[in-house]
């Protein structure tokens, strides 16, 4: 049907290109969902009939990088955004090999057979996730008949048969979960009976694509909000036992209020949504329940408490693997906090590395327990005056408002193909 929704001008570009060389195209997904729901989209995803060798030679090879082991997709740059531009794909059969490796029978091991576009909408997870939309001729797809209305009456309903679906692909629970936490969804029953009686399949899934889950958590502004779903629905305790543990706790309480500070700040554009900030966040309070504080009432420097914090951040995310990288940027977080009452640690405080994101922690912290961070906004710069004047920074440490910058060389986990789709 023709729906208006005010998609960018250059998304509409990038698929106007890939219709032009002959393939249908369309923005699909979370993108479509959001749009609807009146949300600006994070990201947009494109599906087309273009196989990914052939949507590589539409844009070239300096734009555009096939990716992925588990399923094949293209990363394209374009318009100095990256898009993933996936292949319609079909639903996959179970296989009878499962059997062999002691694995459920219906788990889905792999999952790259190209389809129809009405295929591709088949064998996604929810209705309100396999919405299509042609930009280019303002038209919407709901090829499952009920995506529009579960989004207008705020639904989380499986496609297909539920239990099926979440024995296929258990992270599809974690997902339902993450839409009841961020929108204020409701579960169709037959959804919500199943999850119940699957949640204990979460032990199955995919290790990486669970952590790789955890990540885009923190990572968005609704973190505290997934995890009390988690928690009301009994996932908690299979995803993050020790924040489970701490649920209804005064140490708990804390940390989803800090979390849940955080979040307002990176939603009002105050703060980037930096995973380790997220992480350093949460893990606060644990570290003073640990020291033996109070919640709000930080340790001593040295020693002990580097121990304390580095116990803190390799408990609180298991059975999930953080990147070494962003739990060592937490880590250094922490250890600054006691340094903000130390008058004589201010120079040292404001030339170290994590001081920006450091100083973040501050204000959330300060915000929660005042009400108001703008006296310590004053007192503390963004960034010190060095830095101010071109010295050299912590990569991916720019703190406050800064612009994203590019990521050269290396390749991520993403883009080593473990991605987080079950598709
Ligand atoms: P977000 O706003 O967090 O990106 P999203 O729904 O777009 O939400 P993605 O992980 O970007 O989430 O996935 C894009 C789309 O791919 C989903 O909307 C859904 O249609 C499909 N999808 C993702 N994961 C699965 C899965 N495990 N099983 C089936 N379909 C999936
Ligand atoms: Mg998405």
């Amino acid at each position: 049907m023709k729906h208006e929704l005010p998609v960018p001008a250059h998304v509409v570009d990038l698929i106007s290109e890939l219709q032009e060389a002959g393939y249908e195209s369309y923005i699909v997904g979370g993108a479509i969902r959001d749009l609807l729901l009146g949300r600006r989209p994070k990201d947009f995803d494109i599906s087309t009939s273009a196989t990914p060798e052939e949507v590589r030679s539409v844009f070239g090879r300096r734009s555009a990088r096939i990716i992925g082991k588990r399923f094949r997709l293209v990363h394209v740059t374009w318009c100095g955004e990256l898009f993933e531009v996936s292949t319609f794909r079909q639903a996959p059969e179970h296989g009878g090999a499962n059997a062999k490796k002691d694995l459920p029978e219906n788990l889905i091991l792999s999952d790259n057979s190209f389809g129809t576009a009405e295929e591709d909408a088949w064998r996604r997870d929810f209705t309100v996730n396999a919405l299509f939309f042609d930009p280019v001729k303002s038209e919407l797809i709901d090829f499952t008949g009920q995506g529009i209305e579960d989004i207008q009456n705020r639904v989380v309903r499986a496609i297909g048969n539920p239990g099926l679906r979440f024995e296929e692909d258990p992270v599809r629970m974690l997902r339902a979960l993450k839409l009841i936490g961020q929108y204020d969804f409701t579960m169709e029953s037959a959804t919500e009976n199943a999850l119940f009686s699957h949640l204990e399949l979460i032990r199955v899934a995919s290790p990486s694509r669970l952590a790789l889950e955890l990540e885009k958590i923190l990572a968005s502004s609704y973190g505290d909000k997934h995890f009390q779903a988690f928690h009301d629905y009994g996932l908690l305790p299979y995803f993050l036992p020790e924040l489970n543990n701490a649920w209804d706790t005064p140490h708990g309480d804390y940390a989803l209020n800090l979390l849940n500070e955080r979040n307002c700040r990176v939603r009002e554009g105050v703060y980037r949504n930096s995973i380790s900030l997220a992480m350093a966040t949460l893990a606060l309070p644990f570290v003073e329940k640990g020291l033996g504080r109070n919640p709000g009432e930080l340790w001593e420097p040295g020693p002990d408490s580097t121990a304390a914090i580095r116990g803190v951040l390799d408990t609180l995310f298991k059975p999930q693997t953080m990147m070494n990288r962003m739990t060592l940027s937490a880590e250094r977080v922490l250890i600054l906090q006691p340094l903000f009452g130390d008058e004589q640690a201010r120079e040292r405080l404001i030339e170290a590395k994590s001081y920006p994101h450091s100083r973040e922690l501050l204000l959330i912290r300060t915000a929660v327990a005042e009400g108001d961070s703008a006296e310590m906004e004053r007192l503390w710069p963004p960034v010190s005056s060095r830095r101010r004047s071109g010295g050299k920074r912590e990569r991916g440490e720019s703190g406050g408002n800064g612009p994203r910058r590019r990521r050269r060389g290396g390749r991520s986990r993403r883009e080593r193909g473990e991605k987080g789709k079950g598709e």
